[in-house]
């Protein structure tokens, strides 16, 4: 398609790009490369298509004809950055600062100095702009953290952004560089929107010495890719955009922008897109770099429009444009993005952004009308939770016009406190969930965000397809049942993937195996614990795929217990002989930072040797995010107010590649391990487990496996491990026809046999399901490696939401009875393993088998 004498595309290949995108077709990326290259008629016939893709948008989002700004103060925070990116003019270093009198970071006066002077001149968002972790390479920014007692740069950024919400009123926008999935929980709450630039997708001008970003960690393509992918999970109205002119072929230039449209669809969460054009400046190593051309810019701008269709947000800064603002305009934007009345472009410091009233005037030359519009973008304030934390609903509802969703003419803004809002435990909802899922079932299959909070179906799809794909078995079946038979801690990995595919016969030995070492390790005992669950709200916005619980707060049936009733169920537990409550929820935005701290106060202080074992992974990264407390100090804290043990839940599949189809906003494998190595570390055990059966294959479960045995060896906080069938009845990733309807029989005795096998010696105890398996399951899995039969449970909404037939409480007498079954004994154990205090039988043998009338349904 390029003519090779002169590196550009053909006629016949721009004629016909030009024609497909006159006509809407979807272009491809080597369409779009040769697009890119249009000058002259060319780009004014490609210009003319993307301008009417544009206007269509907004029409769509109700203004048509308007092309929106934001009115800002931009923060440099700080200027020290780890990395060194060869175009940077922002950047500087320590001893410079130092001699020009300034500090490491601009002081929480300077900041509020600049914020107030904004908000007077009717500014609404205060643009955080600072270099990527300073602190990493250089000690003068560590200390100047340490002697004002942040952790680290982004712990001063979001102190920092709470300060200017509280004092001035501004919106912060937040452009911290490369952010974890963490980092993003724990600013999402303080900034209505935040961004980075993907840049370029060119890998090579990152690794190959002498390219713009070689050198610069946090500018590796897949770093940042993997940010916008964070930050869609987060649920994080998020600004992005592409840089051209930095040594990219125009392939690459297309490729960055099918990228960004393939991670806007799969999460719907980039709120703009914009397309910046390299000027080189001065004092930078790419001074000699020839600047992009603004028609090469107007190409750029009008691909993008067509690849990203027409309800997105694009973006053109207008003082990179020598005034030519009509012509990008015509190729296809909708913004100038933030312009300043106040401050310099940091960034850009030798180009002052224009008067608005000339922006205004330039834009209406064009045909239309320049309104302001604030950080966060109409459609994403429209959309509300879970893009919209509820503690800065206040604030952007003072600047928004509630007609439009842009800003509101005239508003000057003014601070507001920033605090978790007041409903946190107020009892709302369908409270007798837990017993009514069984007598009247639930309201609907699926809640009613269904089509957006799982982020887009179709997108999935294509990810979860190679998944699909079966792994080859290449070990001998006969040989690897040899070695588990002797000494299964020496099982290879080939050899543990044919044992987990094993069937038939094959199988039958295997479970065989696993059951000789389970009586040689733990003995006869089947063993179960009285237990209540308390699930204290199903409100939750995370978006896991697989799972029914959660509701969003205008379902029917969602519901928040309060503290007294979360209490009044841990005394009637208690009553009738439990040992433990487990306590897991939904990721409720109007729970307050220290909800959980006071959910296991309320229990201890009214049952107090009542053991909480409580509390998901993801409900210590959410309760640590909220409060602003590292992992260590947050379980400490839950510690000290009457946490006992916590849940290994939300672990599904410890793998990332199966995670992301699975669940959306949950929390990465990495950040899994370290809340419960963090948790062993401070004397919090936990249990470990595997939900399995989904989109899931044998070499996922052998990785999980492997890396629990890893974990356990290093820390040795693991009670036991659980096995959890997957429960697809109503799970969201199988009505959309994603996952398969759970794991077969087959699957569920090879993964409880290999857990036995794999796990030990450093995981002693496995746990099967009555919830999931019924009866006849349980106890099959009793025979092929299991040892413990979990809780009598007494209330269980999760998998009955999901659509489990198995009740939501077994009797004693009925654990006892699937012991049997297996042709064992059962005992009571505590959630640790130990020996059961006599009362505490007696109590539980007294109420047994009439729970279901002793402990009434609380009414909310
Ligand atoms: S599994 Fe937990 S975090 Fe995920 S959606 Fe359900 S309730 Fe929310």
């Amino acid at each position: 398609m390029t003519d090779p004498q002169r590196g550009r595309p053909t006629t016949n290949a721009m004629r016909r790009a030009l024609r497909r995108a006159r006509d809407g077709v979807t272009l491809d990326r080597a369409e779009a490369a040769v697009l890119l290259q249009a000058r002259g008629e060319d780009l004014k016939d490609l210009a003319a298509s993307a301008a009417r893709v544009r206007d269509a948008g907004l029409d769509a989002a109700g203004r048509p004809g308007v092309i929106t700004y934001s009115r800002k103060v931009f923060i440099p925070l700080t200027r020290l950055c780890r990395d060194t990116c060869h175009y940077c003019t922002f950047v500087t270093v320590p001893g410079k600062l130092r001699r020009a009198g300034h500090g490491m970071f601009l002081s929480p006066d300077e900041v509020l100095d600049i914020a107030r002077k904004g908000a007077e001149a009717g500014c609404k968002e205060a643009l955080f702009t600072l270099g990527d972790r300073p602190e990493d390479r250089w000690p003068e920014a560590r200390e100047w953290l340490e002697a004002e007692g942040y952790d680290d740069t982004l712990a001063y950024v979001r102190a920092m952004a709470i300060r200017v919400l509280e004092e001035t009123g501004l919106l912060p926008h937040l452009n911290p560089g490369v952010l974890t999935w963490t980092d993003l929980q724990r600013l999402k709450p303080v900034a209505p929107s935040m961004g980075m630039m993907l840049e370029t997708t060119a890998t090579r001008l990152w690794s190959e010495k002498g390219g713009p970003h070689h050198g610069s960690p946090d500018k590796e393509p897949a770093v940042r890719l993997r940010v916008l992918e964070d930050a869609g999970r987060s649920n994080v109205p998020f600004t992005t955009g592409i840089l051209i002119g930095i040594g990219e072929d125009h392939e690459e230039r297309a490729d960055s922008l099918f990228e960004l449209r393939r991670t806007a669809r799969a999460y719907h969460g980039i709120q703009e897109v914009i397309v910046q054009n390299f000027r080189a400046k001065p004092d930078t190593a790419m001074r000699g770099m020839p600047d992009a051309e603004l028609e090469e810019l107007a190409a750029a701008i009008a691909v993008a429009r067509h690849i990203l269709g027409p309800s997105a947000r694009i973006q053109a800064p207008p003082n990179l444009v020598d005034a030519e603002y009509a012509l990008l305009i015509g190729a296809g934007i909708d913004d100038w993005g933030g312009v300043s009345p106040l401050t310099p472009d940091h960034v850009n410091p030798e180009r002052p952004w224009p008067h608005i009233e000339e922006l205004a005037a330039r834009t209406a030359e064009s045909g239309f009308e320049l309104r302001e519009r604030l950080t966060i973008y109409p459609e994403f304030i429209r959309r509300g939770e879970p893009w919209l934390d509820p503690r800065l609903l206040p604030h952007v509802r003072a600047l928004a016009d509630p007609e439009t969703g842009l800003a509101k003419e005239g508003a000057i803004p003014a601070g507001l406190p920033w605090q978790e809002p007041d409903e946190g435990f107020t009892s709302f909802g369908r409270t007798d969930l837990h017993h009514t899922i069984d007598t009247e079932g639930r309201t609907g299959d699926r809640r009613n965000d269904f089509d957006e909070v799982y982020g887009d179906w179709e997108a999935l799809r294509e990810a979860a397809a190679p998944g699909m794909v079966p792994s080859r078995i290449d070990a001998d079946v006969r040989q690897a049942l040899g070695q588990a038979a002797d000494d299964p801690t020496k099982l290879t990995d080939d050899q543990a993937l044919a044992l987990l595919h094993a069937d038939g016969e094959a199988l039958d030995e295997l479970c065989r195996i696993a059951d000789t070492l389970r009586r040689d390790v733990v003995g006869d005992d089947v063993t179960y614990i009285v237990t209540r669950n308390i699930n204290f709200t199903n409100v939750c916005y995370t978006g896991c795929r697989f799972c029914a619980f959660a509701q969003r707060r205008t379902d029917a049936d969602a519901y928040t217990l309060s503290l007294d009733q979360v209490a009044d169920r841990a005394a009637q537990a208690w009553d009738v002989g439990a040992v433990e409550v487990c306590m897991q929820g939904g990721i409720h935005p109007d729970l307050p930072g220290t909800a959980y701290f006071d959910i296991a106060r309320a229990v201890r202080e009214r049952v107090p040797d009542m053991h909480v074992h409580a509390f998901s992974p993801m409900e210590v990264v959410n309760g640590a995010t909220r409060t602003g407390l590292s992992l260590r100090d947050w379980l400490l804290a839950a510690k000290e107010a009457g946490l006992g043990s916590i849940p290994g839940t939300a672990a599904e599949i410890l793998d990332d590649e199966v995670r992301w189809i699975l669940t959306k906003g949950k929390l990465p494998t990495a950040t899994w391990l370290e809340v419960i190595r963090t948790a062993h570390e401070v004397g919090l055990r936990s249990s470990s487990t595997m939900m399995y059966g989904h989109v899931d294959q044998p070499r996922h479960w052998l990785g999980h496996f492997r890396t629990l045995a890893r974990l356990q060896q290093e820390t040795g906080g693991f009670t036991e491990f659980v096995t959890l069938p997957f429960i697809h009845t109503n799970a969201p990733v199988y009505l959309a026809g994603i996952a398969r309807p759970g794991p077969t029989d087959r699957d569920n005795r090879a993964v409880t046999a290999m857990a036995r096998l794999l796990l030990h010696p450093h995981i002693t105890n496995i746990q099967t399901s009555w919830v999931k398996l019924g009866t006849q399951g349980a106890a099959e899995m009793l025979r092929s490696g299991a040892n413990d039969l979990g809780g009598t449970l007494m209330e269980e909404t999760i998998s009955r939401m999901a659509g489990s037939s198995y009740g939501s409480y077994r009797s004693i007498q009925d654990l006892v009875a699937i012991a049997d079954l297996a042709g064992r004994p059962a005992k009571p154990r505590t959630t640790l393993y130990g020996e059961v205090p006599a009362e505490r039988v007696a109590a539980a043998e007294a109420s047994d088998g009439h729970l279901p009338e002793l402990l009434p349904v609380l009414e909310g």
